[in-house]
């Protein structure tokens, strides 16, 4: 009877938080506390050609972490959409997704270790509730010519002895010995080397180029406590792979510069960078080890009727969340599933979930049930995905229809090919050509028919390229270098561009709107909203326009004002993309065009734009547009390239 009456009131008192809650605690914590909230940058990166989509919080942000003033000030927060291509192959445990929302927050220069490890304790344990007892912290260890951070550990011993919890520090310096070492009672921060503990964009400090910024880090664990299974090493440690730790933030202290004789001396802008998995801090409020029971899936797992016995049907349901909940952020960011780059990724995921819905699911009610559940969980977070709702079901619909019509036939090809006990690259691309079936496909169903592929992601990617234009970065690990090329010649296309639009706007009219943009150091891309072609006489007028405007030697002017004002100046912005309150604007004009000027208004093009440019129009020599064609109905695409160095 006691008991009874015990369980139900445990019922009433506790509550799965959600993650809306958790976002909603994150950014108000951070408000109060000086942070100015960014809206999410779109998942596409905005003039950055080295990495396909947006992996992180911190990714945007980059040109701010190496100086540049941000508009919105030096301290910063927000949620940002990511997703992460090379995750594709994990997913289907139950803490893998491919894409995922990150908690961020930022000091250029302004708070550090003192504030931030603090702030983030008082987070965790007070907003969202965690216990103390269940958060164990990584340092770095140290590394040639690099000191451990030992700032950072005796913050972590008084927070903890604040909470009367025992906090010895140990050295494990790799997972290998932090695995042969396990964990003894009372140790509560690990110290990690360079493999573990250290951020740099060029990764290891070893690897890291002159003048390059990097420092250590700090991770946050939540333990479980589920039991450690030796497959993933001898002993658990706060790094262990086996589901009793899972990572649930970082804070990265950018304080180091290599110098040209490979040591390191100190930053005059010292940063703070932290990123957290949204899923994954409701996941330990909830005191719960799977992500996929956070409100999200739950909602969608309704729609499919989920068993949770069925480990392998279990496995397939999560693959299948989670790519469409990618897939419905991906489309509502403009990217339709094609068979190049960004496009194919996206058609890509889809088909895996056509894959591993086809054996239970024939009847499709489901497809649009789960996809209404996503919509649904982010009404009033991601307007745009609302907004594209029908648009969003037709397509997913569609690629499912397209992709069933051949599945079968492929399958039986297949199998008809594996019947040999193996599988070759030729193999993987036949079955790609003819049935549409992506590597990954292929991949999966060969190792559930127990064929090992051991090497062939390269052979299958070699006979890819013969085939098709596909991006290099495309392929896994993208996101580790996956930073904006500043290059000269990147800058120099990038202020090209801004002309480009704007001589459009004279030829074709003023409705030609932006509606995407590439550049790379080799070439300008360019699509706009414009119905019909365009006749060789308007490209040339256009070119030559560019061209006046380069001679002209024009000043390329930044400045920094309140969105509203910028949107008065009527500067041109991409359609879709959201914009923080305070922005920073690219004007190219006379001489006396500045924001304080009311001439301002004569600048030749204003932009919403976070930049870099060159400093003048003459900078960037001879441009020439090498090719205008259609991208889909209404949407036309421009190449164009410098004609010299
Ligand atoms: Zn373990
Ligand atoms: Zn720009």
């Amino acid at each position: 009877m006691v008991t009874r009456c015990n369980s139900a009131r445990f019922i009433l008192l506790f509550r799965y938080m959600e993650s809306a809650e958790v976002r909603k605690k994150f950014l108000e914590f951070f408000k109060e506390r000086g942070h100015t909230i960014l809206p999410s940058a779109s998942l596409v990166p905005e003039n950055d050609s080295t990495t396909l989509f947006t992996g992180s919080g911190m990714q945007p942000l980059v040109p701010y972490l190496l100086g540049q003033p941000h508009p919105a000030g030096k301290r910063l927060a927000n949620s940002q959409k990511s997703f992460r291509a090379e995750d594709i192959d994990e997913v289907g445990d139950n803490r893998h997704t491919t894409f995922f929302e990150m908690l961020g927050n930022w000091s250029f220069g302004d708070y550090w270790k003192q504030e931030q490890l603090p702030w983030l304790f008082e987070f965790l344990t007070k907003e969202i509730k965690l216990k103390p007892e269940n958060l164990y912290v990584t340092v770095f260890s140290g590394g040639k010519d690099l000191a451990a951070d030992n700032e950072s550990i005796e913050i972590w011993k008084k927070l903890f002895a604040t909470k009367k919890i025992p906090t010895e520090y140990i050295e494990v310096n790799t997972e290998h010995e932090a695995s042969e070492k396990g964990m003894q009672p009372g140790q509560r921060i690990f110290g990690y080397g360079v493999e573990k503990n250290w951020w740099s964009r060029a990764g290891l400090p070893s690897k890291m180029p002159a003048g390059e910024p990097g420092g250590p880090d700090s991770e946050v664990f939540y333990d479980f406590g589920t039991p450690h299974d030796t497959k993933f090493g001898k002993k658990c440690h706060p790094n262990c792979d086996c589901g009793r730790f899972l990572e649930i933030g970082n804070s990265v202290f950018m304080e180091y510069k290599k110098k040209a004789d490979g040591t390191f001396e100190k930053l005059k802008q010292r940063n703070v960078d932290f990123g957290g998995g949204l899923e994954r801090i409701t996941a330990a409020s909830n005191n719960d080890p799977d992500i996929f029971h956070v409100d999200v899936f739950k909602k969608m797992s309704e729609a499919l009727a989920v068993d949770p016995n069925d480990e392998e049907a279990l496995r397939k349901d999560r693959i299948i969340f989670d790519h469409i909940r990618a897939a419905v952020f991906l489309i509502a960011d403009g990217v339709l599933p094609s068979n190049k780059g960004r496009g194919y990724v996206v058609r890509k995921t889809l088909r895996r979930a056509a894959l591993f819905s086809r054996a239970a699911k024939t009847d499709r009610a489901w497809l649009k049930k789960v996809i209404q559940a996503v919509i649904s969980s982010y009404r009033g977070v991601y307007g745009d995905i609302e907004a594209a709702a029908d648009n969003i079901l037709k397509t997913i619909s569609g690629e499912f229809e397209k992709f069933s019509a051949t599945l079968d036939e492929g399958l039986k090809e297949f199998h008809k090919r594996i019947a040999s006990g193996k599988i070759t690259s030729k193999d993987a691309f036949d079955l790609y050509q003819s049935y549409g079936f992506p590597w990954e496909v292929t991949k999966e169903l060969a190792q559930a028919a127990g064929i090992l592929l051991i090497g062939m992601d390269a052979g299958f990617e070699t006979e890819f390229q013969k085939h098709q234009d596909i991006s290099r970065t495309a392929s896994a690990g993208t996101f580790k270098g996956g930073l904006a090329d500043h290059s000269e010649r990147t800058t120099r296309l990038h202020t090209a561009h801004h002309l480009l639009l704007r001589a459009l706007q004279i030829v074709l009219g003023p409705e030609v709107k932006q509606r995407g943009s590439n550049i790379t150091s080799e070439r300008l891309r360019l699509d706009f909203a414009y119905d019909g072609k365009m006749t060789d006489e308007q490209k040339k007028k256009v070119e030559k326009i560019v061209n006046d405007k380069i001679k002209e030697n024009m000043p390329v002017i930044r400045s920094e004002m309140s969105r509203e004002e910028a949107e008065k100046l009527n500067a041109e912005h991409e359609f879709g993309q959201k914009y923080p309150d305070r922005v920073s604007v690219y004007s190219i004009g006379p001489m006396s065009a500045t924001v304080q000027n009311p001439e301002f208004a004569e600048a030749f093009s204003i932009e919403f734009c976070g930049g870099p440019h060159v400093a003048r129009t003459g900078e960037i020599g001879p441009f020439k547009i090498v090719k205008e064609e259609a991208v889909s109905a209404g949407v036309r695409r421009i190449r164009g390239t410098l004609d010299q160095g």
